[in-house]
């Protein structure tokens, strides 16, 4: 289970949230254009590796976070507020495995 920080509660359980999709996809700004609107709702990337993402604190504070989380391990190395710009890590996350 994840342990997220949600910066209005503190570090609260996953299933106390709601996940809504990656933070990294632009929202389409015209309306008339639905061809973008299409891609934004049915063509996401998979990536592996920090990912930055948007959760709902739904049984908590009810209010949407940013969340940079590893998609293979789920180290989450930030969280914040939708429109901060969080620091996106470089490096590896920490496994817990020496070498490999
Ligand atoms: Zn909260």
């Amino acid at each position: 289970m994840l342990r997220i920080p949600c910066p209005c509660c503190g570090l609260r359980d996953e299933t106390e949230f709601t996940y809504n999709g990656s933070a990294e996809a632009p929202r389409p700004t015209d309306p008339e254009d639905g061809a973008a609107a299409a891609a934004y709702v049915y063509f996401r990337a998979n990536p592996r590796g920090w990912h930055a993402e948007y959760w709902h604190h739904a049984q908590g504070c009810r209010r949407w976070i940013k969340v940079i989380r590893h998609t293979v391990t789920h180290e989450i190395a930030a969280s914040g507020w939708p429109d901060e710009d969080l620091p996106m890590p470089e490096a590896a996350p920490n496994t817990g495995k020496a070498g490999r």
